[in-house]
């Protein structure tokens, strides 16, 4: 557990102001699509415009849905559009490892951390309690807010599973300026309500594991789609409650398909190795892009506590 305390330690600990170190961070529960392949490639332009460092982190902590196949031909996808990164699992780096599954004694201790000052709380709802507990009908792709039912549990239940949610402060905006959308606020049960941070399975939810791997990664920048907006205050909280100092956040719009929808896995025929096998050139599709990258940092408002 020493070394596990150690690379927190250093994670929380004062830094010397770090040069551009920006990542991706692809799961392999599928195969990557185009785009997928448009905001790493904007994750990749601002790291190079920098002169920066580009980390590859594969996030593959969900054991039912990620495959070594997809694994695999998420690296050879990635070269072949033409990603290159200078740390990630196939080539390791100073804060390997880079794949989730093998870190999770880090995510354990930062859970623990949460859990010793009080930030989170045991629950055993399902998702079928949560919605039937709602009052209103949930909109929207996010998950629905969270009804509260646990939060004056105290100790998990014996014998039986619960998942561990983070008690948001009610009412609280969040605030921080984005790269790309410039400034942005949610409100603490409002926008989003309590998150899970570990769950039922025992593994850290997605939050929480992205929130340590940044950290411990020193990323300087996390560039992501658009539908992680409202994450991102909820990241915020974490950082805060973990003692942290959050990245830059550059958010990208999202691709969507010629009906509107929002590219997904489920579209085969735009996938990578699809496009590939259908003779596509990197380029070519690189060229369909508007490419306008701004160069301003966003940065996270000072929150009151
Ligand atoms: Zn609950």
């Amino acid at each position: 557990m020493t070394a596990v305390s150690d690379a927190l330690a250093i994670a929380s600990g004062p830094a010397p102001m770090p040069a551009y170190r920006g990542r991706l961070a692809p799961s392999p529960t599928g195969y990557l699509h185009l785009g997928h392949a448009r905001t790493f490639w904007v994750a990749q332009e601002r790291a190079r415009a920098t002169g920066g460092v580009l980390v590859l982190r594969n996030e593959d902590l969900d054991r039912a849905r990620c495959q070594p196949e997809f694994a695999t031909a998420m690296l050879e996808d990635l070269r072949w559009f033409g990603f290159a990164w200078q740390e990630g699992p196939d080539m390791g780096g100073p804060f390997a490892p880079y794949a989730q599954s093998e870190r999770l004694p880090l995510y354990r201790a930062a859970f623990e951390r949460l859990r010793a000052g009080g930030f989170v709380y045991p629950c055993t709802c399902s998702r079928k309690d949560i919605l039937n507990a709602l009052s209103a009908p949930h909109a929207g792709d996010d998950e629905p807010i969270y009804p509260g039912t646990c939060r004056p549990r105290l100790s998990p239940p014996a014998g039986r599973a619960c998942s561990w949610r983070f008690r948001v402060p009610e009412g609280e905006a969040i605030a921080f300026i984005d790269g790309q959308f410039g400034p942005q606020e949610f409100v603490a049960g409002r926008d989003f309500g309590d998150f899970v941070v570990w769950r039922h399975d025992d593994l850290p939810a997605y939050q929480l594991a992205c929130v340590v791997d940044d950290a411990a990664m020193r990323i300087t920048e996390v560039v992501r789609g658009a539908d992680l907006l409202v994450s991102t205050a909820r990241q915020g909280l974490l950082y805060r409650a973990l003692g942290w100092a959050p990245p830059a956040f550059f958010h990208c719009p999202l691709l969507t398909d010629d009906r509107g929808q929002r590219l997904a896995k489920r579209h085969d025929a735009l996938s990578l190795r699809a496009l590939q096998r259908g003779g596509s050139q990197p380029h070519d599709l690189r060229a369909t892009w508007a490419t306008n990258v701004p160069s301003a940092p966003g940065e996270f408002f000072q929150q009151k506590p």
